[in-house]
């Protein structure tokens, strides 16, 4: 029995987060936007139509653990995106912590259309 907990190095986490997968390509996604600083792409299991996660390439699990300049460009890709999808109705949710329903620890804002609102974007949306 050991009661100490496996401590894992920033490196170690950011290895065996989904997120910082997705963002090295390891793990395939349906990107929207992309910069040197963040990446878009859509929720693998959406909410709605275009739902779309918008995340810092930098790793980190919460808003609090995330450098300022790191989180100044992702509202405006949100609103990039809701300008897009000419989304007049959507939620912009983040979740810090279990307790606020955080399942992936890497830092993302989701951006969830409601129904129908975006169709007909022009964008061939994959299959759900
Ligand atoms: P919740 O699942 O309660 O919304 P989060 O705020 O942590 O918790 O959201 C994580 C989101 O990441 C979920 O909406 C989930 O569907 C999404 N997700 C998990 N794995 C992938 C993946 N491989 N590609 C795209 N989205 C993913």
């Amino acid at each position: 029995i050991t009661t100490q907990k496996a401590i894992l190095t920033p490196h170690a986490m950011a290895a065996a987060c989904i997120f910082c997968k997705i963002i090295k390509g390891d793990i395939p996604s349906f990107k929207l936007f992309e910069n040197e600083r963040l990446l878009a792409f859509l929720d693998i299991q959406p909410l709605s139509l275009g739902h779309a996660l918008v995340v810092p390439k930098h790793h980190g699990a919460k808003l609090t653990d995330i450098p300022d300049d790191s989180l100044t460009e992702i509202l405006p890709v949100v609103k990039k995106l809701a300008t897009a999808m000419d989304a007049e109705n959507f939620n912009v949710l983040q979740n810090n912590g279990r307790l606020a329903h955080q399942e992936v620890d890497h830092v993302h804002f989701h951006m969830i259309p409601k129904p129908n609102q975006a169709e007909g974007l022009g964008i061939e949306w994959p299959a759900q």
